[in-house]
């Protein structure tokens, strides 16, 4: 199945939770008599009482046989890195911006990143059914910030969606607009390049994100960069400068299908995973066949990621 990997950015209540809740009814992601229990973003409240920070969250959904991972940034500040990171998973993003209240300097942070690295991003004026939107104006602002933040002619030249999340469409046009979210999912699929991965290569990921789980230990979440991780295939883990830091064996995938984390037998590069078996391996550490001697270029980080909330 082909693949896109994008990063959404939003401020705060600019309505990210909305617009994925329905990214995911629309593209079928939940059988007819099932319904959103969970809303896709909303942080797990267990694991922030526990202290643990978890900065990103993956929802992923099928449109027309293209699977879309969705991943959550962090809105307007870093943590060791986090964002780096967050942003090295991806091809694309979406920048989600409130048409009344604007683009506002939280979001400015992750925006300069994304563009830093490369992205192009689909720009997203959301909630134009408030009375007081200013989506044109609102446009015009998106461009001032997106230079600002040094964005070259291609990231300025930002394919751009009006959206109403909460009524469920998004389209380039206001006036008579589609009701539905194609036009948002279809510029995805257009708009974003599938990763770039060799398939035929061993298995390597670079771990992004780490979590703890009471019952699984370490989990750290990545793109496979190349080959296919395997239930059980025995790995090792190298350090920037290829040190070996432990060898084990990834003892369970976790795939990421809708708002769940899915166990799975095999990811193929280019997908998101989550995995565990590994008791000492950090961010930014290279997660591979024992046949790999050098690490994968990281995104160096470190200071440690510090909990917060
Ligand atoms: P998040 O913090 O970015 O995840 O935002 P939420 O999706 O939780 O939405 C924040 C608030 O904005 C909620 O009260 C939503 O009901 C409201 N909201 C979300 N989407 C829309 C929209 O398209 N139009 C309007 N008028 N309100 C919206």
């Amino acid at each position: 199945m082909e693949i896109r990997n994008i990063a959404i950015i939003a401020h705060v209540d600019h309505g990210k939770t909305t617009l994925v809740d329905q990214l995911l009814q629309q593209s079928g992601t939940f059988r007819e008599n099932q319904h959103v229990v969970e809303r896709a973003m909303d942080s797990n409240d267990l694991e922030r009482e526990r202290g643990i920070t978890i900065l990103a969250k993956c929802t992923s959904v099928v449109w027309n046989n293209v699977r879309i991972n969705i991943i959550d940034t962090p809105g307007h500040a870093d943590f060791g890195g986090e964002v780096e990171r967050i942003l090295s998973m991806v091809d694309g993003a979406v920048v989600l911006v409130d048409a009344a209240e604007g683009a506002l300097p939280q979001t400015k942070f992750v925006v300069g990143k994304a563009l830093n690295r490369g992205l192009r991003p689909i720009v997203v004026v959301n909630k134009v059914d408030r009375s007081d939107s200013r989506a044109d104006e609102v446009h015009n602002e998106i461009f001032d910030l997106f230079a600002a933040m040094g964005a070259n002619d291609e990231q300025l030249d930002f394919p751009m969606l009006y959206a109403s999340g909460r009524q469920g469409w998004a389209d380039y046009t206001i006036e008579n607009h589609k009701e539905d979210l194609s036009a948002l999912f279809d510029l995805i699929v257009k708009h974003v390049p599938a990763p770039t991965v060799n398939l035929d290569a061993p298995f390597a990921m670079v771990a992004s994100i780490l979590e703890y789980d009471n019952f699984l230990g370490r989990i750290l979440t990545g793109r496979v960069e190349q080959g296919t991780a395997r239930v059980n295939m025995p790995v090792r883990v190298l350090q920037h400068d290829g040190k070996i830091i432990e060898t084990g064996r990834l003892t369970k995938l976790l795939a990421f299908r809708g708002l769940e984390r899915v166990p799975v037998e095999e990811v193929q590069a280019g997908d998101i995973v989550a995995v565990a078996g590994l008791s000492n391996t950090t961010v930014s550490e290279t997660i591979a066949s024992p046949e790999i001697t050098d690490p994968l270029h990281a995104t160096p980080i470190d200071p440690p990621t510090l909990s917060m909330t």
